[in-house]
């Protein structure tokens, strides 16, 4: 009769008094035995449900955790908004949209099976294959049953050790523990410019991009944006539309990718040795096997022989170059001879001069806004259809129902792409109405940035954690790596607190404020804030300033939170 899942419902009784309310019985479908009632006010219903964890999000953070928590027979589910599993891979599916971090990496590493079983079929995941993959984890591991799809999360308070929980349909649920697997790039930016509801041509966001593929033979499309993902869709558009304009406000450095098929070889050699990349991995600070860090400065060579060190990366393909030499993310000397390498590369492959100098990226070091892998980027620039429009002096001043018009002038397009990215890191969660027992909410706490402790709770806000939160160096490296260590590190504690018959675990402010301070102490030590990137918030208008990822390597951040587990949970209060 209702489409919930787990619950078979049945319409007992229409309350003659109350005859706005119906009497419902809920029967749990895998149990039999637990019987709920719930009511329907004329024809909005609202359910009530109690479990151990509400997880929000089925992407690789969500399903992990769901994974370990029915391991450890808590009653948990998973909340998601998308119809399916997937969230990046599921929200993403422009053309081109793919993996950047080699697909042998970028996986899961918890079950052996599940690594020995799966065959990558490429050397960089692509969108369909990897939401292929997400897809088929989530039926391995029977979680489907345990995810509320169409579901969204908008509310939750904290009431007597409980975090109290509305969804968007009117479900409520009551839970001792709420994990925010929301991702930090699901929240799609779209520039608030005058007129866009004037546009009467088709629109599109990367980060939200319709299941059927849209076709553009013989259109004229606008493009703005060229991060990754205009980076990523910019060559593939180019092949069928007729026209292709790309306003660019600020030029990226992008390094080749050098994509390929996985050869059968490589792929089965990888598997035999799983355990030792994984390890690699581990101990590195980016998260990726074969990056270890680096051991001579760029000036510990000549000239001659650091451009045969960054030709041979480029060759190689890939974010090698970054681990070419020890200072390139510390020192502006040693950034410059990297970036200036880059900059000749791109003068080479575009041929028109005007052209390759609006693409040369001069406003930051080289690496320290998330640094672009593309096949083909800087050669799309020599296709007759395609136009490269620099608005970095000249802003988007208004959308007509025709284009846009920047400078006083109109540009025309049948269609329009925004490649603008995402309100990252906090976006997601700032979109939850999150409160605590003294009903102060989450979104007031981080009005001017994010604190939290260690990425995984926010002191004040019991029993809530976060899966790689600001703070934690999730962004900064092979992200199913840090989700997978971040779940082990929540479900833990959990358990400990379970254990121990604590109602509530908590972060303690002065160690959360000891983590964000050394969080920005890091941060500084490094080129990193000297660009305008989602790192700090610079492109969401409004948004504080705030270097929200933790840049101190996967390996010292684990080791870290390994000393406070040996340190009896330190920095966490239990009640
Ligand atoms: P997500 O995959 O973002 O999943 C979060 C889910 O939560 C979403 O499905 C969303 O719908 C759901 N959700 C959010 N709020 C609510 C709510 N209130 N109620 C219900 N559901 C909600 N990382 C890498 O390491 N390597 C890469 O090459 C790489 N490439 C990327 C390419 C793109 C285009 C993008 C956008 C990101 C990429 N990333 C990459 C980062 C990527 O986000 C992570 O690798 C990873 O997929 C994040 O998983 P997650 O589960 O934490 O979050
Ligand atoms: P992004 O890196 O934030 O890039 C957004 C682009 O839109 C920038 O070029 C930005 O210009 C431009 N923009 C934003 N607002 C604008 C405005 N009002 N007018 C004109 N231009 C505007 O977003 P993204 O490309 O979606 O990538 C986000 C992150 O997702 C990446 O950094 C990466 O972590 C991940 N990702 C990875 C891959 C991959 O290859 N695996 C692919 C896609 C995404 P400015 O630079 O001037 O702000």
């Amino acid at each position: 009769m209702l489409n919930i899942p787990l619950w078979q419902c049945y319409l007992v009784n229409c309350d003659p008094i109350w005859h706005h309310f119906y009497h419902l019985v809920l029967i749990n479908k895998n149990s039999r035995s637990s019987i709920k009632k719930i009511y329907l006010w004329r024809k909005n219903l609202i359910i009530a449900r109690n479990l151990d964890t509400v997880v929000v999000g089925a992407g690789f953070a969500g399903m992990y955790c769901l994974y370990k928590q029915i391991q450890d027979g808590f009653n948990a589910e998973i909340f998601e908004k998308a119809d399916d599993v997937g969230g990046t891979w599921y929200w993403n599916k422009y053309p081109g949209a793919r993996c950047d971090i080699e697909s042998m990496d970028y996986s899961y590493s918890f079950s052996e099976e599940l690594q020995q079983e799966w065959n990558w079929k490429e050397k960089y995941g692509t969108q369909p294959e990897i939401l292929e993959y997400a897809r088929f984890v989530s039926k391995k591991f029977n979680l489907r049953e345990k995810i509320n799809f169409k579901t969204s999360i908008v509310k939750a308070r904290f009431i007597n050790n409980k975090w109290m929980i509305e969804t968007d349909n009117n479900i409520k649920i009551e839970c001792k523990y709420l994990v925010l697997a929301t991702g930090n790039l699901s929240t799609p930016n779209t520039p608030n410019i005058e007129g866009l509801s004037n546009f009467k041509g088709r629109i599109y966001h990367t980060g939200a991009w319709p299941e059927k593929m849209p076709e553009f033979e013989g259109r004229k499309v606008g493009i703005i944006g060229t991060g990754s993902s205009g980076v990523q869709s910019i060559p593939v558009i180019s092949e069928t539309a007729q026209k292709l304009l790309v306003f660019q406000r600020t030029a990226n450095f992008s390094l080749p990718a050098r994509h390929c098929e996985l050869a059968e070889n490589k792929r089965e050699n990888y598997k035999k040795n799983y355990k030792k990349y994984r390890e690699l991995a581990q101990n590195s600070s980016f998260g990726i096997a074969k990056y270890q860090p680096p051991t001579k400065s760029a000036f510990d060579v000549n000239e001659v022989e650091r451009d045969e060190i960054y030709e041979s990366a480029w060759q190689e393909g890939g974010q090698a170059m970054l681990f070419a030499f020890t200072d390139l993310l510390t020192n502006k000397e040693a950034n410059e001879t990297a970036a200036n390498f880059v900059r000749k590369k791109i003068r080479e492959i575009v041929k028109n001069k005007e052209t390759a100098e609006k693409l040369c990226p001069n406003d930051h070091p080289i690496g320290t806004k998330r640094l672009c892998l593309d096949s083909n980027y800087f050669e799309t620039y020599n296709k007759e259809n395609v136009s490269l429009i620099d608005i970095s002096n000249n802003p988007i001043q208004k959308f007509t129902e025709k284009g846009l018009v920047t400078n006083n002038m109109e540009y025309e397009f049948d269609d329009l792409v925004f490649a603008t990215g995402f309100d990252a890191m906090t976006g997601a969660v700032n979109a939850i109405e999150i409160s605590n027992e003294e009903n102060v909410s989450l979104k007031s706490v981080w009005s001017k940035g994010p604190k939290t402790y260690l990425g995984i709770m926010v002191s004040d806000f019991p029993n809530l954690f976060m899966i790689t939160g600001p703070q934690s160096p999730g962004v900064k490296s092979q992200m199913i790596l840090s989700i997978e260590q971040h779940v082990n590190f929540i479900h833990d504690l959990i358990i400990h607190k379970k254990n121990n018959k604590y109602l509530q675990v908590n972060a303690n402010n002065d160690k959360q404020n000891e983590w964000v301070n050394h969080n920005n102490e890091v941060a500084n030590s490094t080129l990193y804030p000297l660009a305008h990137s989602w790192y700090n918030g610079d492109n969401i208008v409004g948004k504080t300033r705030n270097f929200m990822p933790y840049v101190g390597g996967v390996a010292n951040y684990k080791n870290i939170c390994d000393e406070k587990i040996k340190n009896d949970y330190e920095g966490f209060e239990f009640l």
